[in-house]
């Protein structure tokens, strides 16, 4: 188990609904500030046992909560020391096996916020897998949706991908484990339902037959669909959850 869930099973807590960051910081001799800053969107001041940590009061909810355990995340790792971390640096989801320090701290926030072994059984029992399910998952955990479905698809079965757009072009992808070494196209397809979104941002609608040549830039691939179902998220993208219809087409172009 990963030190943030073991610090959860320690202190007993087995639903989301009681992470209640400013407790377990103070359960770890860490106390959280919100108020305003400038430059900076959260930081820490450690020393050998004690730490105050400042988060920024004028963030969305969820991004404090996330903040915060960014924060706890560097006092886990690296005691003692004091960190003032950018926004870019918190919540960026790229490699999760980086030892980067902010990287590090990300880790650990989304292990806190969104604990593996709460999220798996709810995974398990969800019937669909859709950006519907996500983000009434991610209301559960008062998490992003971001950060919810990043989680959810590194945990799932479904061969699915997902994927942040803005307009000029994809910003990530994280395929599931079923869809490993799918890799959609750098651009953005003007006919997918990620670039509607992005240039008339609506309702979610439901899951969408698209071609797979909207996603994917390989030979002969347009015989195959793909179901697509996009969003636009806080941080004004488009958050993509790409389903693959066909085994044929991850053993024909995964690899
Ligand atoms: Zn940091």
């Amino acid at each position: 188990m990963r030190p943030a869930e073991q610090l959860l099973t320690e202190l007993g807590i087995s639903e989301p609904r009681d992470i209640d960051i400013d407790a377990i910081a103070y359960c770890v001799g860490a106390e959280i500030d919100y108020r305003s800053l400038t430059g900076c969107e959260a930081q820490i001041i450690g020393r050998a046992d004690r730490a105050v940590i400042y988060v920024r009061k004028d963030i969305r909810p969820t991004r404090k909560r996330f903040s915060a355990g960014h924060e706890l995340g560097h006092w886990h790792h690296h005691r003692g020391l004091s960190f003032v971390c950018r926004p870019e640096d918190i919540g960026r989801p790229i490699d999760e096996t980086s030892k980067n320090a902010e990287r590090v701290a990300d880790a650990y926030a989304a292990d806190l916020v969104l604990p593996r072994f709460m999220i798996a059984p709810k995974l398990q029992a969800m019937d669909r897998f859709t950006l519907n399910q996500l983000i009434e998952l991610a209301g559960s955990f008062s998490a992003s949706v971001t950060a919810t479905a990043i989680r959810a698809v590194r945990l799932t079965r479904n061969p699915v991908i997902l994927i942040a757009h803005n307009f000029f072009g994809r910003r990530w992808q994280w395929p599931s484990i079923t869809a490993h070494g799918l890799r959609v196209r750098d651009d953005i397809d003007a006919r997918s339902s990620a670039f509607g979104q992005l240039a008339a941002p609506g309702k979610l609608a439901p899951p969408r037959k698209e071609p797979a040549s909207y996603w994917f830039e390989r030979r002969h691939i347009e015989r195959f669909d793909v179901d697509a179902q996009s969003m636009t998220t806080v941080e004004g993208e488009s958050l993509t959850l790409i389903r693959i219809l066909d085994q044929e087409l991850i053993d024909i172009y995964a690899h």
